[in-house]
């Protein structure tokens, strides 16, 4: 249309989540008549990002920090842990303001079609924060899959074995859906009418 570099923008667009080869177009042009205000400042937030954002090495959380910010916030309960699948899903707890404790994301659930075991998930680390003596309960916040609960059902039987008090978020989950696209309201439901696993 405008040359290779116009087309390799609107192909690497396209494959974001949430934009087709129409948005992605759209957003190109936006950007391309706006090289100044959108385009470049854009490419250094990409950069940057880039470069700096990382896993936490405790929790899995997404950060420029490690340990994450929600690690390192002592004002936080550092003796409940949620449990969830993906960042996103913390990062929908925590807009909900409805969890006070810290997190831990495992990447993914178990699945035996998959070929997904626990060495392949964030799992042995949160084994590891278990048992240090300063975690109570463990809040398992994982989707209504099959896998979910397989998942959620594994880790109910090594975490109680610890002494650790574990619970799992109530009604209102999504079947075979993410804790993300659930509204606030309803998260904090779930979180709150959480029963014993
Ligand atoms: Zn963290």
């Amino acid at each position: 249309m405008g040359g290779p570099e116009i087309d390799r923008l609107i192909g690497l667009l396209a494959k974001l989540p949430g934009l087709g080869p129409r948005s992605a177009r759209r957003a190109a042009l936006k950007m391309l008549q706006q090289p100044e205000t959108r385009m470049l400042p854009l490419a250094t937030a990409l950069h940057e990002a880039a470069r700096a954002v990382k896993p936490c090495a405790s929790c899995g959380n997404l950060d420029s920090r490690d340990p994450c910010a929600i690690c390192a916030d002592s004002h936080r309960d550092r003796s409940l842990v949620c449990v969830v699948e993906t960042v996103g899903d913390l990062w929908a707890l925590e807009r909900a303001g409805v969890h006070h404790g810290l997190y831990h994301v495992l990447g993914g659930t178990l699945s035996a079609l998959g070929g997904i075991g626990p060495e392949d998930l964030n799992i042995p680390p949160l084994l590891a924060r278990a048992g240090d003596g300063t975690v109570r309960e463990v809040i398992l916040a994982l989707g209504a899959t099959v896998d979910g609960a397989t998942t959620m059902h594994w880790l109910a039987d090594r975490l109680k074995p610890l002494g650790i008090s574990v619970t799992r978020v109530a009604q209102g989950m999504p079947m075979g859906g993410a804790l993300e696209v659930l509204d606030d309201g309803t998260l904090a439901a779930a979180l709150r009418a959480r029963r014993p696993s």
